[in-house]
């Protein structure tokens, strides 16, 4: 596709046009950062879920699921520190009126100091070709090493003063770089304020018996309080891990970027309890394990890379982002954080209540480590969806737009179409649509020419398209099209049901 700010718009349209995702309440104009997913979207939604639960909980004896509430006691986020801590830093620019968050402000300019880098890194490859030393360029090339040690001071003074939670060198730091507001263009700036990201509400009828609380801004928390009751009823043995998916809500400021940045989302997250002192290879193991899952759907290793983080979390000691190649560049889907004991201490702590394993190896009690994958499911649509939407020039110089969903994934397994509306080939049709629903969302469609149909099924992200036509009536065949390579091969109707279950199977994608 032409190039990326051009694929993106495509993106959002296409998932429009194709029944995948809509925007919440649009016969209001809608509303900002929330979206709804619409029949073919939350198919694709339901598949990528319960792909990552069965390699999650199925495929591990010592992991299992929760489903806890949205709503908890309202001590649960003191204890967290998302009262005190989850915040982000704004800034608002005068002359626009449009608000940012500061440290995105100075990301984004490091990253444009990064892409001056690597197009000069680019040209000398072009210029030297085969005699290219990239890794001496980069150290003695004078414009090269120029942005790269201006992106790394800038990066490594944020993290400083957001460490040292010091807004006002935030500030100094982005009038130091003469960061221009992307609206307006100018530098007048407000002082940077911080802003929780929790939405609040109240339980209860009366205003005066009202409690507050808050949606939860992430799942986490819901396996934390229950990680005692879970480990006694369950009688898991440490290491063991609690998965959970659902619903996250976050007031984020900057809500771009179609469903990536949403303030209503959902999250699938793992959190693993290890003994003291064996977090780092429980870490490694699983940024090592979600890195294959990623890669198990095929959609090209050099669309992933990890991130570690600088600036930890006030819960972590060490943590890792698994970024994508979105439409808009590489950025996070995944996180993997080695949470330590802060939460059970301090949930420990809030309530009063112990919240320990009694190791009978060791031969004491302990509260234990944590080391939680956590992934916006969203976000993972999105890679998948924009990953997937494909224009392709065929042979005869004819375009077509497919969406090449892994199978696994995709919304409607398979399409069945007679040739004509005629001559018995409906029925027949219908029957094999009846046989097959029993295993595999199918669809039956008649309407138009069967290359029509073929386009339209491609585009929606269909893998296969069986096709009942005359000579069905005289062998039982068909023809099976592949979406992907568009190759049609002729079949027994009693055979259709095995070459999906191969093609599509949790064991041939998962393994
Ligand atoms: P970001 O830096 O992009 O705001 P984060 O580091 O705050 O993300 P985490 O708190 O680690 O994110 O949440 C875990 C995962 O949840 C992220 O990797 C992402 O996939 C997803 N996620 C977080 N915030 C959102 C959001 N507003 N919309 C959609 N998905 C989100």
């Amino acid at each position: 596709m032409a190039n990326k700010e051009d694929h993106f718009k495509k993106v959002i349209s296409h998932a429009k046009e194709y029944g995948y995702i809509f925007g919440s309440s649009e016969i209001y104009d809608g509303l900002s950062a929330v979206y709804d997913y619409a029949q073919n979207g939350v198919e694709l939604k339901k598949n990528i879920r319960e792909y990552w639960w069965r390699s999650m909980v199925y495929m591990h004896q010592n992991i299992v699921g929760i489903d806890a509430a949205i709503l908890m006691h309202p001590t649960t986020w003191k204890a967290s520190g998302h009262v005190d801590a989850f915040n982000d830093p704004l800034i608002d620019n005068k002359d626009s009126k449009k608000r940012y968050r500061a440290d995105v402000l100075v990301e984004d300019y490091a990253e444009k100091l990064n892409q001056k880098a690597q197009k000069e890194i680019t040209k000398a490859k072009k210029r030297f070709g085969d005699a290219f030393d990239e890794a001496q360029f980069v150290t003695t090339n004078p414009r090269v090493v120029k942005y790269l040690s201006q992106k790394e001071a800038a990066l490594k003074r944020l993290a400083k003063s957001l460490e040292n939670e010091d807004l006002a060198d935030v500030k100094a730091l982005i009038e130091e770089l003469e960061i221009a507001c992307p609206e307006s263009g100018s530098r007048n700036w407000t002082d940077v304020k911080q802003f929780n990201l929790m939405f609040g509400t109240k339980l209860g009828a009366s205003a005066e018996s009202a409690t507050d609380l808050y949606l939860r801004p992430e799942t986490a928390q819901g396996i934390f309080v229950n990680f005692l009751n879970v480990q006694k009823t369950g009688r898991m043995k440490i290491p063991f891990g609690i998965a959970q998916t659902g619903k996250a809500f976050r007031n984020e400021i900057v809500a771009r970027q179609f469903i990536f940045r949403m303030r209503e989302f959902e999250q699938m997250e793992m959190q693993f309890f290890v003994r003291p002192g064996e977090e780092m290879k429980w870490y490694e193991y699983w940024k090592e394990t979600r890195l294959k899952w990623h890669l198990s759907l095929g959609m090209g290793e050099e669309n992933y890379r990890f991130h570690d983080h600088e600036k930890l979390a006030h819960y972590a000691n060490a943590a890792a982002d698994i970024e994508f190649n979105f439409p808009f560049g590489f950025k996070e889907l995944e996180g993997i954080h080695s949470r330590t004991d802060f939460d059970l201490k301090a949930h420990e702590e809030y309530s009063g209540k112990k919240l320990q394993f009694f190791d009978p190896e060791m031969n004491e009690s302990y509260v234990p480590y944590v080391v939680e994958t956590s992934i916006g499911l969203d976000r993972m649509f999105l890679a998948i969806f924009s990953n997937s939407l494909k224009e392709e020039t065929l042979e005869d110089g004819s375009s077509r737009v497919v969406l090449k969903i892994p199978s696994i994934l995709a919304p409607v397994k398979a399409a069945v179409l007679p040739l004509v509306k005629k001559d018995g080939l409906p029925d027949i049709a219908k029957e094999i649509v009846d046989t097959l629903r029993w295993d595999f969302n199918v669809i039956y469609d008649e309407k138009d020419a069967v290359g029509r149909r073929y386009r339209r099924q491609d585009a929606a992200g269909t893998p296969f398209c069986i096709t009942v036509d005359h000579q069905t009536l005289e062998d039982q065949t068909v023809t099976l099209r592949d979406r992907d390579s568009m190759e049609q091969v002729r079949i027994p109707i009693a055979e259709i049901s095995t070459h999906l279950k191969d093609t599509i199977s949790y064991q041939k994608w998962l393994s």
